[in-house]
């Protein structure tokens, strides 16, 4: 994080008149109303929350200090005021020395995002719409009405905290609690910005862009850091999480990174074999089956599965065969079949053992989705 005195481009000695006019000087510069491309949305945050610091003498003395005085501050350094707050219950119990910082870090947002399996082959870029929580640009996350700033608390001064003596078995014990007054921030907003309510945010439908990876599967969740709600007072976003599920897909089911599909075949293409053209997913393929083709057999089409999340490379399109016997013949086929049937030997049907081959576990899989 960036030492407040060299955002401000101002020196430790610095008088508070100096740091006003210093702060002026860059407000010219950078208020999103002149500038408004992001890096001087950012670096004004930025500016105006170090204004917002040396301009107050008790928060300033503290600043000097440094972080052990409990000051998290933003940027870089928000971690150990989230740190700070885990270990320490957050509201400032007795430990705790100093007003808290009136940014927060923004929350995390789960999403479900349904994707097909046409997306997940081989990935792709979406725009989603999230409801979520942006940065006033009235105030700019000072909470305040545009010309004004915080103040002290007249109650606690600016520690944020209040003292009180209790009596205890152990005799008279100084405990301090967070100032109601002010919440514990040391300053109040008497004045606040009329477009967020002195939040210092405002609800907002947002478009953010996706890459959905190839091989994603159902259960996994992608992360946008960043991509959550903003904090209060213009701290810093949240993180996105999308929860991904494929949807089902009549044709092809999945099995790690590899297709499966069915192919009924003709019992009369089955037995002189031919040629056919599938439709998959990436276009049109070639498949030759060899005269003889029995049910259950399995046509592999190497790489034509899912491209592989981790790893590189694609699976498998897997092609399991079933052969259609006709029900309905004409009295000419039905004519043709017995002369077949009677120029061969045929023996009569035997048992033998239940087949649990390939093609019988995929339609198990079938049945399961
Ligand atoms: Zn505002
Ligand atoms: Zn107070």
């Amino acid at each position: 994080m960036a030492d407040h005195y060299d955002v401000l481009g101002v020196d430790k000695s610095a008088t508070t008149d100096e740091i006003k006019k210093a702060y002026r000087r860059l407000a010219r510069e950078l208020h999103p109303d002149v500038n408004p491309s992001p890096e001087a949305s950012e670096r004004f945050k930025d500016v105006t929350h170090a204004y917002d610091v040396l301009s107050d003498p008790q928060q300033r003395e503290r600043y000097d200090l440094g972080p052990q005085a409990g000051f998290g501050g933003g940027g870089g350094a928000a971690g150990f005021g989230d740190i700070f707050d885990a270990f320490f219950g957050g509201g400032g119990g007795g430990q705790r020395q100093g007003p808290r910082s009136r940014r927060e870090r923004g929350q995390d947002a789960l999403l479900r995002l349904e994707v097909d399996l046409e997306e997940i082959v081989f990935g792709t870029t979406r725009d989603i719409e999230v409801d979520t929580a942006v940065l006033c640009e009235t105030c700019n996350g000072s909470c305040c009405a545009p010309g004004t700033s915080p103040q002290t608390c007249d109650i606690c001064h600016g520690s944020g905290q209040i003292q009180r003596t209790v009596r205890s078995l152990l005799g008279n014990v100084m405990t301090s609690s967070p100032c109601g007054t002010c919440r514990g921030y040391g300053t109040v907003i008497p004045n606040p910005c009329p477009t967020c309510q002195g939040q210092g945010r405002v609800r907002a439908r947002r478009t953010i862009p996706v890459d959905i990876p190839a091989g994603v599967d159902t259960g996994i969740r992608l992360q946008l850091p960043g991509q959550g709600e903003v904090g209060q007072a213009g701290g810093p976003n949240g993180d996105l999480y999308l929860e991904v599920k494929v949807r089902h897909h009549d044709i092809y089911s999945r099995d790690g990174d590899d297709l499966l599909a069915t192919l009924e075949v003709q019992m009369a293409d089955a037995i002189l074999g031919t040629e056919t053209t599938l439709q998959t997913l990436d276009g049109e393929v070639e498949v030759e089956l060899k005269a003889g083709t029995q049910s259950a057999d399995v046509i592999t089409i190497r790489d034509r599965g899912i491209t592989k999340l981790r790893g590189t490379g694609r699976g498998d399109l897997k092609i399991g065969v079933q052969v259609v016997t006709p029900t309905k013949l004409s009295h000419k086929e039905r004519e043709l079949i017995e002369k077949f049937a009677s120029g061969r030997r045929s023996a009569a049907p035997e048992l033998s053992q239940f087949q649990q081959g390939l093609f019988g576990k995929l339609r198990d899989r079938f049945l399961h989705l």
